[in-house]
């Protein structure tokens, strides 16, 4: 067995067998020994995530997140089976979704970001809990209910639209009525967005997205996943009054920020502008988004297309890809079958 231990700080995007290296080790689940608190865990999937970048950082530099130490493994949200356990929230055979080790097998402890999967839909594959159903498909959902105030007939733009989070977000907007247009960088992906739903489909690599904008505008909602130029351009085209939903910036993670050069509108357009981290909103939306999102995803009333790489020494390469935006959907890792 093994894991992928962060090897050293990347300078621009993070490179497969240099920032992050697969590293055999032997341990025996049977006898390895537990803390009061803790339980071992079989890995079964991990999710791959963009702002795994921001935890690559040196750790003087402060942020929402703890950085990932050198010469440990890299961490991010899994399922995994409970194999032996010193924890009481916690039994041997539970299935279990947290935030785990990139390895074979996992040493649990943070109570508080764990849980136990109940009632999982036999057709949806345990990958989901890490998509749809897990962290992306939860930031899409609350964020959509408390910051969108969406009304029938408005138009919502969403960035990097056939992602993990993007994709739920245009499957949202239209279940409220909206005109959805949607923007990403591929045309496998444009077409996707186009099947789930969204009206007006674009690839900002060979489209500009201001003309779209102009044309096909003014928004109501802008949902960024990307940050950017993308972002002035939809300052530029919001209607008086429009709501923006600042969750990701992705064209800055891995280089400069590009400085967006028309803020003075947020205040002409009184635009009402909502950064929000996921984990703030959990409270309040978690029972429902558990009892509903499953079933939607299951029944295929939500549509959700998952990247799969196999093998957990595939892992550093699957990290690169979501930054670098080969990942073609939600980018998840099988590192075992059950
Ligand atoms: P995505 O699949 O949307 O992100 C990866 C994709 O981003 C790539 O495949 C690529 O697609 C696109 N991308 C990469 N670079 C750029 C660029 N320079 N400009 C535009 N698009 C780019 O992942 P998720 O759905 O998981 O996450 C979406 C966003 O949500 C991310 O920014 C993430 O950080 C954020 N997020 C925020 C949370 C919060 O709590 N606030 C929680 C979870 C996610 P393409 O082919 O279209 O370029």
């Amino acid at each position: 067995n093994g894991r992928v231990i962060f090897k050293e700080v990347p300078k621009g995007y993070p490179e497969a067998g240099k920032t992050m290296v697969y590293e055999e080790q032997t341990i025996d689940p049977e006898t390895i020994a537990l803390k009061p608190g803790e339980w071992l865990v079989k890995v079964l999937v991990l999710s791959v995530d963009p702002y795994m970048r921001g935890r690559m950082r040196e750790p003087s530099k402060k942020s929402y997140n703890d950085p990932y130490t050198i010469g440990e493994p890299i961490e991010n949200y899994g399922v995994g089976l409970v194999l032996r356990s010193e924890n009481p929230k916690f039994k041997a055979g539970d299935y279990c979704q947290g935030v785990m080790d990139y390895a074979h097998y996992a040493i649990c402890h943070k109570t508080d970001k764990f849980y136990v999967i109940e009632n999982k839909p036999e057709n949806l594959p345990w990958t989901t809990y890490v998509g749809a159903a897990g962290m992306p498909g939860e930031t899409a959902y609350y964020a959509w209910k408390e910051y969108a105030f969406a009304k029938k007939g408005e138009v919502a733009f969403v960035s990097s639209g056939a992602g993990a989070v993007g994709s739920l977000v245009i499957q949202l907007a239209k279940r409220d009525g909206l005109k959805v247009i949607a923007s990403a960088g591929t045309e496998d992906k444009v077409q996707y967005m186009k099947k789930i739903g969204a009206d007006v489909v674009f690839n900002y690599k060979t489209t500009d997205t201001k003309e779209v904008l102009e044309k096909e505008g003014p928004i109501d909602v802008y949902w960024d996943n990307v940050g950017g130029e993308t972002l002035e351009a939809a300052i530029g085209t919001a209607n008086q009054h429009a709501r923006f939903i600042e969750c990701g910036m992705i064209s800055g993670y891995n280089g400069q920020f590009y400085p967006v050069k028309n803020l003075m509108m947020i205040i002409q357009k009184e635009l009402r502008i909502n950064g929000f981290i996921v984990n703030s909103l959990r409270d309040k939306y978690v029972a429902e988004f558990q009892a509903a999102m499953p079933k939607l995803l299951a029944s295929g009333e939500i549509n959700f297309r998952e990247d799969v790489t196999r093998g957990l020494e595939n892992g550093d390469e699957a990290v690169v890809s979501v930054q670098k935006g080969t990942n073609v959907a939600k980018a998840v890792i099988v590192v075992a079958d059950q």
